[in-house]
């Protein structure tokens, strides 16, 4: 992240996680305020701005969504690149989403930034679970990453999830 003068902050956020596990629906929620029950999944602006004030300083994310590239389990290393902020989501009605979102760490850890602020994201909560919270949230901890229980359906979290990413931003910058 950027500190462009005293308040301000700007800083890049990717996306990553399996197709279908609501990334795009997450980043919508949050960026419009809306939910589409059949999200195409690769159709999709790749690019969103968005403002957070926090008491102690203005957050500009610049946001990254994927756009159908997850599918074949790699993404361009441009992608995430110079981002201050990971978010990797999976589903919470698919094991494999899990498995595949550990996949998605461990090639974030390989680009040997300290400072990434990684977050995983446990999405849909609003339907019934296949992978347990305390199980992610292990996972989580013992790889330093935030740990958010979402939906982007309902709303839950979903602002929160921004604040506490614009907050640790605040404080590492
Ligand atoms: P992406 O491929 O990761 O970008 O996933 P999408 O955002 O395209 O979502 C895939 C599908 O899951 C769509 O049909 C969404 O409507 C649905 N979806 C996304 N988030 C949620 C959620 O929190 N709850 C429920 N029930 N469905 C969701
Ligand atoms: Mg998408």
């Amino acid at each position: 992240a950027t500190r462009t003068n005293n308040n301000n902050i700007q800083a890049k956020l990717v996306f990553l996680g399996d197709m279908g596990t609501g990334k795009t629906s997450l980043v919508l929620r949050f960026v419009r305020g809306q939910f589409f029950d059949f999200q195409e999944s690769t159709i999709g602006a790749a690019f969103f701005t968005q403002i957070l004030s926090l008491n102690e300083a203005t957050v500009k994310f610049d946001i990254w969504d994927t756009a159908g590239q997850e599918r074949y389990h790699s993404l361009a290393p441009m992608y995430y690149r110079g981002a201050a902020a990971a978010v990797i989501v999976y589903d919470i009605t698919s094991m494999d989403s899990f498995v595949r979102a550990q996949k998605w760490i461990e090639e974030l850890q390989r680009q040997g930034n300290p400072k990434l602020v990684m977050v995983l994201v446990a999405n849909k909560a609003d339907l019934e679970r296949k992978v347990k919270s305390e199980d992610a949230e292990q996972y989580a901890q013992e790889n330093g990453l935030l740990f958010i229980e979402t939906s982007a359906k309902s709303a839950q979290n979903v602002n929160e999830l921004f604040y506490e990413i614009a907050k640790r931003l605040v404080k590492a910058c």
